[in-house]
């Protein structure tokens, strides 16, 4: 026997060896249910399905080891952004937000947290510490951003923050834990959509709020039951199942990204390419020392719309579809959702395709405009 720890990735794997009985399914069992039984003193089991549930255990248990902190399960990413804004500010606090993060976090604060008198700013990525963050009560990273992949250097924001007296959030989704330790780094909270890689098979939304702060998960907790913004145990037990391949499929995906993003970028249909894990990208140098790996995104520009359109709809390994982090390559053009960029803007996501049938496949749509 090795003297060894196993990595996070092995550990995964067996996290519910120790918790079974003779008979027990090696597999998690879904549960599906709204009462339990519950008769006498109504503490120190499950009793009705807002509050708790054998399945969103099982899975809270592994988003929990990824984390290394406690993790709590949302039935989508915003609904995990949600309930960290509602849980932790309250009227009269100031937030600072990405200019070029996930579009609907900033739709939120506009729409609702403005109402209830939290203010917001907004700031690029690449400079978000520029200014520092004296005031903030709360200040929202999403690095590498997307689409543009930017990156701030997430323990200088935590310090920074924490000298202003505010908490640092990351939105870690386009790196999952196995390519970016947020709370490693000093954040106070990660929030992910785990509705991409981590499910990873384009059939659930989901979502996580993990932190090493007992106030804050109490109070993401109790924001929880209340709110009613519960996971379905069916939805928690895919993510579940999800998370068990997660380390073999986003190695794939980082690993075919790293091998395709140069070759992309060399071709004469391309005018401009973003990916960190180029050398000379603006972002490489920082997410060399911040990130495990590169990820799986690689942006792009073609020469027009009709071009991005064209490339994606005429390569054969590729969905065009928003979202990202599925087994499956897509792509989208990315003026179609209102993002600042340039028309013939793509944002390609790696998926776990044979990594030369993919190239190929990239090569001949990329070809064919090239020759029209
Ligand atoms: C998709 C996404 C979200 C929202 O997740 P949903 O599951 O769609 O609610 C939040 N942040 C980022 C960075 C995302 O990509």
């Amino acid at each position: 026997m090795s003297e060894t720890a196993p990595s996070r990735a092995a550990g995964l794997l067996h996290l519910r060896r120790d918790g079974l009985s003779k008979g027990d399914s090696i597999p998690l069992p879904l549960t599906m249910a709204s009462t339990f039984h519950a008769p006498g003193d109504s503490t120190g089991f499950h009793q009705y399905g807002r509050f708790s549930n054998p399945t969103w255990d099982g899975t809270e248990e592994m988003l929990s080891y990824l984390e290394n902190a406690p993790a709590l399960a949302f039935p989508s990413g915003m609904a995990a952004i949600s309930a960290a804004f509602f849980a932790l500010l309250k009227t009269g606090d100031r937030i600072l937000l990405p200019t070029d993060g996930y579009h609907t976090t900033r739709i939120l604060a506009d729409r609702f947290l403005r109402a209830f008198g939290v203010h917001f700013d907004t700031r690029p990525t690449a400079s978000f510490l520029d200014g520092g963050f004296d005031g903030y009560r709360l200040v929202f990273v999403e690095s590498p951003s997307n689409p543009m992949l930017d990156i701030c250097d997430i323990a200088a924001a935590a310090e920074a923050i924490h000298k202003a007296g505010g908490l640092l959030i990351v939105d870690n989704t386009t790196m999952t834990p196995f390519g970016q330790r947020p709370l490693d780094l000093g954040a106070d909270i990660v929030v992910a959509a785990d509705t991409k890689a981590p499910n990873g098979h384009s059939d659930v939304l989901a979502g996580h709020v993990a932190s090493r702060n007992a106030d804050v998960m109490a109070a993401v907790k109790e924001w929880r039951t209340t709110s009613g913004s519960i996971p379905s145990p069916f939805d928690a037990w895919l993510l579940h199942r999800g998370l068990e391949t997660l380390d073999v499929r986003f190695d794939r995906m980082c690993t075919s990204a790293e091998l395709i993003a140069p070759r992309i970028k060399a071709h004469p249909a391309v005018k401009a390419l973003r990916f960190p894990g180029l050398i000379g990208d603006p972002s490489h140098n920082l997410a060399s020392t911040q990130m495990e790996r590169f990820g799986f995104l690689i942006s792009f520009v073609l020469g027009s719309e009709d071009e991005a359109e064209n490339f994606i709809n005429g390569c054969e390994l590729m969905a065009a579809a928003t979202s990202f982090g599925g087994v499956h390559t897509s792509a989208e053009r990315r003026t179609k959702r209102g993002d600042a960029v340039p028309p013939g803007f793509v944002r390609l996501a790696i998926g776990c395709e044979p990594a030369e049938d993919l190239w190929a496949a990239i090569k001949a749509s990329l070809d064919r405009i090239a020759a029209a």
